[in-house]
């Protein structure tokens, strides 16, 4: 069964990532404020371009890495990855063929929540709970996909192909 990344998956997750801001609503409140003071005492004027410059660095920095994390453990899965660029945003692609264990295509998707959570979660900083709930809030696409693979049996085997993936089933 082929699934591609179509624009049901993208309306799930930005439903998710809508749901996830408002429970993180107050926290997200109280982080973007302690940015927005930071700002206001900086000497170079201009504090809508300092937190807007700031939160764009930490949007990237963190979808950066975030990639990073996917590709890392697909390697370790034994997979292939490239990585692309749309814009300027880095991407990385499986390009392995390779036929991943239910579990292992779950870890891959859900590698780069899981990582960043578990270590930022007690630094405890304006910074990085931003990154956590700005990350938690980017990885609905991935979460989606982690449900549908994990409809499917625990014997199937998932590839990457260039529009999403196919599942296949094994007795
Ligand atoms: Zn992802």
């Amino acid at each position: 069964m082929i699934y591609k990344v179509n624009y049901k998956i993208h309306v799930c997750a930005f439903i998710l990532s809508a749901i996830i801001c408002v429970i993180f609503f107050q926290c997200l409140l109280t982080n973007l404020y302690e940015m927005i003071a930071i700002c206001e005492l900086s000497p170079i004027k201009g504090i809508l371009i300092n937190y807007t410059l700031i939160s764009l660095t930490l949007v990237y920095v963190m979808a950066l890495i975030h990639e990073l994390i996917h590709g890392l453990v697909s390697i370790l899965l034994g997979g292939k990855v490239v990585i692309g660029f749309k814009w300027v945003y880095a991407y990385t692609k499986e390009v392995s063929n390779k036929h991943f264990k239910r579990f292992e295509y779950v870890l891959i998707l859900l590698a780069p929540v899981i990582i960043m959570t578990i270590l930022l979660l007690p630094v405890n900083h304006w910074i990085t709970n931003l990154v956590i709930i700005f990350n938690i809030m980017g990885s609905t696409g991935d979460i989606v996909m982690s449900l549908i693979v994990l409809k499917h049996g625990k014997n199937s085997n998932i590839i990457s192909n260039n529009e999403g993936f196919e599942i296949i089933y094994n007795k």
